[in-house]
């Protein structure tokens, strides 16, 4: 399985990578994306390219 890595001091909650994300992974909770629904991440990388400020640091697999 794969997931997202989000560095919080770099994230302004925009929400881009949540809306690019295919498969509902993450959302903005509190000003900050977090990964909601891990298991469905596919590791497509779409999230870490559309992340405007490299917020998104990896996609990890564990
Ligand atoms: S790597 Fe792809 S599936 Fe996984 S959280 Fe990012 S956009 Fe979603
Ligand atoms: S796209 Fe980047 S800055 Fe915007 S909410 Fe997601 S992780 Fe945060």
């Amino acid at each position: 399985m794969s997931r997202p890595i989000v560095n919080e001091e770099e994230c302004i909650g925009c929400g881009i990578c949540a809306d690019s994300c295919p498969q509902g992974v993450l959302d903005v909770e509190d000003g900050v994306a977090k990964v909601v629904n891990k298991d469905a991440c596919i590791a497509c990388n779409t999230c870490l390219e559309e992340c405007p400020t490299g917020a998104i640091t990896e996609v990890i697999e564990d």
